[in-house]
């Protein structure tokens, strides 16, 4: 099977991981693509980050019963800490040497992908994906980077994981950001206060 991988926070999960997820789906035909929640994020380490197990249901609250677009507890099965993309893509090969692993990525993350452990590595054996993300832009991205990774031109829209816990904080409404399902569990949880 061809399956994309799209790793992130999802603190929480909203509609422009979906969109991400699906757009890129039908851009280069894939049967599946994993939405998984990383142990511990590399990059975030500023702030209180929502514990794995929440983060992970919020993802299964967020994907539903979708037949496409699936959670995985992919990246919170191991005891790597911090959890590096290019670990968990050769784990993912090692393990389903049949399927082939497609990386799906966000505008920021194609201008920040040089930081991230082993690029280099990451772009010479997997196929990266990307799809633009509403206010940044290439043009500070890495040459060699924006040669091997594809870019597909979609409409996305500018929701962040960061919009929904600054407008949770300031007690304003995060309805239509995410799904219901997500929205509930964040109120039931006292998540982002
Ligand atoms: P935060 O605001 O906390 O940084 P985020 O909304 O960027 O979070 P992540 O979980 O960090 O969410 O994102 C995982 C992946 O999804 C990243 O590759 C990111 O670029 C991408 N992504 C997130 N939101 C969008 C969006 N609205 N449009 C396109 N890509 C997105």
């Amino acid at each position: 099977m061809r399956i994309g991988i799209l790793g992130g926070t999802f603190d929480p999960p909203h509609w422009g991981h979906l969109l991400l997820a699906e757009f890129v789906r039908d851009e280069i035909e894939l049967d599946k693509v994993y939405l998984v929640p990383a142990l511990l994020p590399p990059h975030k380490t500023d702030r209180v980050i929502t514990d794995a197990q929440r983060r992970l249901k919020m993802v299964k609250l967020l994907c539903g019963d979708d037949d496409f677009i699936v959670p995985s507890d992919a990246d919170l099965t191991h005891n790597r800490k911090p959890s590096f993309t290019i670990d968990l893509l050769d784990e993912l090969a090692q393990k389903f040497p049949e399927d082939t692993f497609h990386l799906v990525i966000g505008g920021d993350s194609v201008i920040e992908f040089t930081t991230w452990r082993r690029w280099k590595e990451i772009l010479g054996k997997y196929d990266v994906v990307a799809l633009p993300r509403p206010g940044r832009n290439f043009s500070t991205a890495d040459k060699k980077v924006l040669e091997k990774i594809r870019i597909f031109k979609s409409p996305l829209i500018e929701i962040s994981s960061t919009e929904i816990r600054r407008r949770v904080k300031m007690e304003k409404s995060i309805r239509f950001m995410t799904t219901k399902a997500v929205v509930e569990f964040i109120e039931s949880e006292g998540l982002y206060k």
